[in-house]
């Protein structure tokens, strides 16, 4: 070896940038990193595979879908050995996901499903989100005019969650003690979005909307702000999820009436820990914990995981603050 190469390195060993021959290496599609959660996620995941002395490598599709697939393309390139993917457009992504799979690379759909068997799905039980949402609204509003500001089309989660929403609220639709005022995607999840949504939704009803069931903590903020401009904030009760720090500040604000935690640390780590056993030769129906799963639009059966998630509302507050999620002077500022 000439010095010049020996000096290359000693450098990428101290700075961590070689790639032993025998380390795993694990890739990760992102989406995007708009919501808070994403970067909790992702250090989850960076966390487990340094622990095992695996590489983590990573691509931000910058919600673009067909970035997304030029991405997958590069980390299969860059040898990963299993990858883990955050879609984008779930349907979009499909063909990136079937060339990993035939070049024997394992692919786990990351928090929203991809329907391919060969696939691994871990996720939080969406449909029970959905659930709590409804349920922490409805508790404090069981009757009236209530508007959905729902997820990305693109996106199964949006219709899981509202799945899970109607479980709770069709009886109150059904018996007319309930009436949906409104009811849209919100393309990309932007929060601006959902504000200009909520706006329309306000003027259309003439200001008398009773309860919103908004499916993420970033959409809840943008439909606070448009209720916030007819000086109803803290007049109708409001959902969301994610324990976005904003959004948990709000719920002891009074703004926001629940925010469905899901611990983004336990995803992580469950993603790395699973993409470490798949890239070991495991099996996707023997990975540990492993459930079967067929409930996609298509009913295509996949092995999967999932972690239930917690409704946080005023009243407990506490429970994020003590798992270490946020802490006190956040949530309680301006309170
Ligand atoms: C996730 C949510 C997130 C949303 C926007 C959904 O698929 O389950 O946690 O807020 O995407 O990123």
């Amino acid at each position: 070896m000439n010095k010049f190469a020996a000096v290359l390195l000693a450098s990428t060993v101290l700075c961590g940038t070689a790639i032993a021959q025998d380390q795993v290496v694990v890739g990760v599609s992102w989406n995007n990193f708009q919501e808070e959660r994403w970067k909790t996620d992702e250090a989850a995941i960076k966390a487990v595979l340094e622990a095992a002395g695996a590489q983590y490598i990573s691509a931000d599709a910058q919600s673009s879908a067909s970035k997304q697939l030029t991405d997958i393309e590069s980390l299969i390139s860059q040898g990963a050995d299993a990858i883990i993917v955050l879609a984008q457009d779930s349907e979009a992504v499909g063909p990136a996901v079937a060339a990993a799979v035939a070049e024997g690379i394992p692919v786990v759909g990351y928090d929203r499903l991809i329907e391919n068997p060969d696939a691994f799905y871990l996720t939080f039980d969406n449909k029970e989100v959905g659930r709590l949402q409804a349920a922490g609204v409805a508790a404090v509003q069981p009757e009236g005019n209530y508007v959905f500001i729902k997820g990305n089309s693109a996106d199964p989660n949006a219709d899981f969650l509202f799945e899970g929403q109607m479980e709770v609220l069709q009886a109150g639709i059904d018996a007319g003690t309930i009436k949906n005022v409104g009811e849209a995607y919100t393309e990309n999840w932007n929060p601006e979005v959902a504000q200009a949504n909520m706006e329309q939704f306000l003027t259309a009803n003439n200001n008398e909307v009773d309860a919103v069931v908004a499916s993420n903590d970033g959409t809840a903020g943008g439909a606070i702000a448009a209720l916030a401009a007819q000086g109803l904030a803290g007049a109708v009760p409001v959902s969301g999820q994610d324990g976005d720090h904003a959004a948990l500040n709000r719920i002891a604000l009074g703004t926001q009436t629940v925010s469905v935690w899901k611990d983004a640390r336990e995803l992580g780590k469950k993603a790395a820990e699973v993409a470490l056993e798949l890239a070991g030769g495991t099996a996707l129906d023997a990975v540990t914990g492993v459930v079967p799963f067929a409930g996609g639009p298509k009913g295509v059966e996949m092995n999967a995981f999932f972690i239930a998630p917690v409704a946080v509302t005023k009243d407990n507050l506490n429970v994020v603050i003590d798992a270490g999620w946020v802490s006190k002077d956040v949530v309680c500022q301006g309170v």
